[in-house]
């Protein structure tokens, strides 16, 4: 094929556990689930999330978007790939 394949977009979730305040809402609006709450508490003792799904990080970036404490952002790991030259 022309254009060759694309893979999904995959990102990598990085958190800073003690800029969280726990609100949760990274890991209420994450569309493929990728994160939950941690059980252990950061410096201000609330608990942070943490990564429980990394393979499922489409790199929507909504949970670095959503957190009102700029606790979490995503790193793009491109994963497009385009067809051997063969095609
Ligand atoms: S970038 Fe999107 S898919 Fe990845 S953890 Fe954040 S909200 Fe979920
Ligand atoms: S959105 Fe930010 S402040 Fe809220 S739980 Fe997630 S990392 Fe913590």
């Amino acid at each position: 094929m022309f254009f060759g394949k694309l893979k999904k977009a995959h990102g990598k979730v990085i958190i800073n556990p003690n800029w969280c305040k726990g609100c949760g809402y990274c890991v209420k609006y994450c569309p493929t689930d990728v994160l939950e709450m941690s059980k252990g508490y950061n410096a201000k003792g609330y608990h942070p999330p943490q990564v429980k799904a990394a393979a499922d990080c489409r790199d929507c970036k909504f949970c670095e978007l959503i957190c009102p404490e700029f606790a979490i952002y995503v790193t793009s790991d491109k994963e497009e790939e385009q067809a051997s030259a063969s095609a």
